[in-house]
Formats: structure tokens, C-alpha cells, sequence
């Protein structure tokens, strides 16, 4: 059967596109892999009606086509944990501290982190987030990783370890192997004072959960989703494009909108573009990443007068109350490998432990937990975007770009991954394949 357009994924970056795609008057199909759309986003509901989320999760006030996207669906978006009273934790091997400066600091660090994060934010104004490449010293600036420029302005090495522990937290992958350049479009897309501003990006989570805006776009769009899937090839011809399944089907249509992650997409066998367009697509990288999601009876963290959210040296790299006696818990990359490397069945009770140094013994007694291995799961192979030294100019100004009638979203063609880019680029994909016709 021939379409206008097939869209290969149905996460939140497909299911925008076909929606809109759909909305202009498109016969549109998506083809998804999975039992389920959502992808990166997905969420349970657990017995005592309390919804975890087990993936993509909170919004900040400067994510605009989000925030828009939420409003045309009726969905309400509540203050997210940012909000929560009490203090950051911060635990290290030799020791945990509750609020500002961390434990390790000595006299002048904090001085010396003012000023050098006042620095960091200034270079960012110098970038322009939708074409780094223009700055006139690109190439330098992403050859350099963020501790390498942070040695080089003299932080000392209390700092350089601040830096490191958030964007660990993050999951985002070592300042060490994150190009300077990267990190200051990340922060050109969303200005701010600090160096991340918790409010700007994470300051606000969908009512009834981040999964809820994939629902109602797949329920708009039913019975053009298909699941169980899993694309194979993509043809790409001016006249006509070839999408065959992996069982064998081949379906044609006269475009395609790419909304795979970037990982995946390298098992699928694309001809018809361009060397240079795959070339750049085949270049990017992904932070891995899993997370732990727990419910308690009670956010028992409050009566040390902790807000839940902290940042770790553990295996785990951070952890945030997503909802009332809800936590959340990130690994970061670089300790993917040995989560991996525990036995299944220690991976929950040696993550609790973690939990329980920081916020008390009733850690241990959860009443549900998912620990969700993202980061090794075949249709994701990731998390958010990771950008080494050297990358922003090998990826090149293709990132993000269309070869119609071949069109490219997903939140990995955003500055930084995050449920907004998904947004925004499957939009502004459908966008430009409805001005192609
Ligand atoms: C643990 C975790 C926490 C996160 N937290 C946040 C957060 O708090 N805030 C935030 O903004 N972002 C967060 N993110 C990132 C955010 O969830 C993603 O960036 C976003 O949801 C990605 O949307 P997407 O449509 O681009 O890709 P995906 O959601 O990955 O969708 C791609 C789809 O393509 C399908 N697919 C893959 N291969 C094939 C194939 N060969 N054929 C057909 N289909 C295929 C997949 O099954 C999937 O459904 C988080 C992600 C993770 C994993």
C-alpha cells in the first residue's frame, strides 16, 4: 500500500510529526519496532494509583514546543521537583553533605566556581545554538573538553569535581569526554545564570505523567501506527521511497521522516541519500544510561530535611523525588558497565544501599522498583545525546538538516536530546515535508 509519508518510530518525535503530518492532510504511517509507543518515555501505574515513570520525565520552563504541544492536548503541566523544599545531597566515597558548598571544598573554591562559571556563561553567548559551526573559533572550542578548558582557567581540582558530579548526575556523559563546544550550544539553546538552571530545564513534569503526551497523540492516531514493526531498509527515491520490515514486507511512500535513535538507525540499511547525510547521521553518539524508579509509602528523605535530589559518586549518579514517596535515580555512562557487571539479582539491593547512605534505612523497604537498562535496550541503545571532543564539527552542520524526500527528527537532532528536541524537530520535520508536498 503506497502513503504520502511513512514515519519510521513512534516516539515522541515521530508521533509529533505524523500528527501533524496527518493534520495537513497527509495519508501518514508509522512503522514502530516496539509493542508500545513512547519510547524513551514510558510509565506504570502501580496498585495505589500512583504513576512511575521509568524514562523521559521532567520539562523546564524555557522548552517551549513542549510546553505548546501540552497545551493544544488539554494536558497540565505541575511544578516538578525543583520545587520540593529541603536540601541537595551530595555523596562521595568520603562522605555525603547536605546543601551548598559540597564537602570537599576548601577556601576559595566556591570564589573560584562564581567566577568561572560567570565565564563559561559569557563564551556561551558567543554561540549560536542552531549553527555553532559559524564561531569563529568552532574547531578550538570543540576540541577542548569541559574539565580540559576548566584546568586550563586554573579550577582547582575541588571544582573541576563539582562540574563533574552534576554532569554525572545529569547522565549526560564525563565533562572529560564533552567537547567545550557542545556544552555551550547546550547552554545557548537555554540561557540562564548558572551553568544548568534546574527551573529553566526541569522545572515542570506532565500531571499525569510524561507517557500521557504519547498516549493521546497515538490514540489521535490510531489505526496509522503500526507496531511490532521493526524497519530494516529505507529507499529513498525522488518518485517514490521503499521502507522494508524486517519480516520481509516492503511498503512505499512519497516521503520518509526518520525518527529513529541514532544508535538503532545504524542497523538500518539506507540508500538513496546522500554519503555526506549518513555519514553525519552514523556519527553521533549516545550518553547510555539506566534508571531506577522506586516507590515508597512516604518521601522519608524530608525529615533529614533533604529534598530527594542529590548528586553521587556512586554507581548511581544522582537521585530526585518525581512525585510524592516516588524517587527517581540515574546511572551515569561511565558507570553503566559495572551495574552490568553485578548479578541481576544484587543490581536493586546494592542500588538501595546507595539510597539508604543518603537518605536513611527506610530506603530498603520500597514498594515497588523498576530498573530500567536503557542504555543496552536494542531500540533505544542510549539516552540522551553525548557529544565528544571533536564531534560537533565531525557530525558537521548536517545535524539536524532534511534531504527530501528524506526528513530527519528525534530528539537526537536537538542540541542536547531531551524530550523538547523530540518535539521540535518532529514538528519542524513535518513542517518542511508539508512545504515539499
Ligand atoms: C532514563 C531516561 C530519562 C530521561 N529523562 C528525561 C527528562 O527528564 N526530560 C527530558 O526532556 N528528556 C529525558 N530523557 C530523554 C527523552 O526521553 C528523549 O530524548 C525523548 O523521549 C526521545 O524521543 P524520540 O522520539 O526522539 O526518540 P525515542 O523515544 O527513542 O523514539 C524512537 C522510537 O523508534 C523506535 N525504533 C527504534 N528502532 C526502530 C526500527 N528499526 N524500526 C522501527 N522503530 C524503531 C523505538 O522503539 C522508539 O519507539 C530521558 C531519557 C531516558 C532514557
Amino acid at each position: 500500500m503506497h502513503h504520502d509519508a511513512i514515519v519510521l518510530g513512534a516516539g515522541l518525535a515521530g508521533l509529533c510529526a505524523a500528527r501533524d503530518l496527518a493534520a495537513g492532510g497527509a495519508d501518514v504511517l508509522v512503522l514502530e519496532a516496539r509493542d508500545r509507543i513512547g519510547g524513551r518515555v514510558e510509565q506504570v501505574r502501580l496498585p495505589d494509583g500512583r504513576t512511575l515513570q521509568l524514562g523521559g520525565e521532567v520539562v523546564g520552563r524555557a522548552h517551549t514546543a513542549y510546553r505548546e504541544l501540552a497545551r493544544e492536548l488539554g494536558l497540565d503541566l505541575v511544578p516538578s521537583y525543583v520545587a520540593e523544599p529541603g536540601e541537595i545531597t551530595r555523596s562521595t566515597p568520603e562522605g555525603t553533605s547536605a546543601g551548598d558548598p559540597p564537602h570537599w571544598f576548601g577556601p576559595g573554591d566556591a570564589a573560584l566556581h562564581e567566577q568561572l562559571t560567570a565565564e563559561f556563561v559569557a563564551m556561551a553567548a558567543s554561540v549560536d545554538p542552531d549553527d555553532p559551526w559559524a564561531h569563529h573559533e568552532a574547531a578550538v572550542l570543540d576540541r577542548l573538553s569541559v574539565n580540559g578548558w576548566l584546568r586550563s582557567r586554573h579550577a582547582s581540582p575541588a571544582v573541576v569535581r563539582l562540574w563533574e558530579i552534576g554532569q554525572l548526575a545529569l547522565a549526560a556523559g564525563s565533562y572529560e569526554r564533552t567537547s567545550l563546544l557542545a556544552a555551550l550550544r547546550k547552554h545557548a539553546a537555554v540561557p540562564s545564570k548558572g551553568h544548568y538552571d534546574y527551573e529553566d530545564w526541569e522545572g515542570l513534569r506532565l500531571a499525569r505523567g510524561s507517557a500521557t503526551l504519547a498516549e493521546v497523540m497515538g490514540r489521535e492516531l490510531v489505526p496509522r501506527v503500526r507496531l511490532g514493526s521493526p524497519v530494516a531498509a529505507v529507499d529513498v527515491r525522488p518518485g517514490g521511497c521503499a521502507v522494508r520490515l524486517a519480516h520481509g514486507e516492503t511498503l512505499t511512500a512519497g516521503a520518509v521522516v526518520c525518527a529513529l535513535p541514532v544508535g538503532p538507525l545504524r542497523s538500518v540499511a539506507v540508500t538513496g541519500v546522500s554519503e555526506a547525510r549518513t555519514a553525519s547521521l552514523h556519527r553521533q553518539r549516545n550518553a547510555t544510561t539506566a534508571k531506577l524508579a522506586v516507590a515508597y509509602d512516604e518521601p522519608f528523605w524530608r525529615s533529614r530535611g533533604r529534598s530527594g535530589l542529590s548528586e553521587s559518586e556512586g554507581v548511581l549518579g544522582s537521585t530526585w523525588p518525581q512525585g510524592e514517596g516516588l524517587l527517581s535515580a540515574l546511572v551515569p555512562p561511565e558507570r553503566y558497565g559495572v551495574l552490568l557487571g553485578v548479578p541481576p539479582h544484587l543490581r536493586l539491593p546494592e542500588l538501595l544501599a546507595e539510597v539508604a547512605r543518603m537518605f536513611g534505612e527506610h530506603a530498603h523497604e520500597p514498594l515497588a522498583a523498576h530498573l530500567r537498562l536503557w542504555g543496552t535496550d536494542p531500540w533505544t541503545q542510549g539516552y540522551v545525546t553525548q557529544w565528544a571532543p571533536g564531534d560537533v564539527m565531525a557530525v558537521g552542520p548536517l545535524h539536524g538538516t532534511h534531504e527530501p524526500p528524506f526528513y530527519v527528527c528525534g530528539s537526537d537532532q536537538w542540541v542536547a536530546g531531551y524530550m523538547e528536541g523530540a518535539v521540535r524537530t518532529g514538528r519542524a520535520a513535518a513542517k518542511e515535508a508539508l512545504r515539499h508536498g
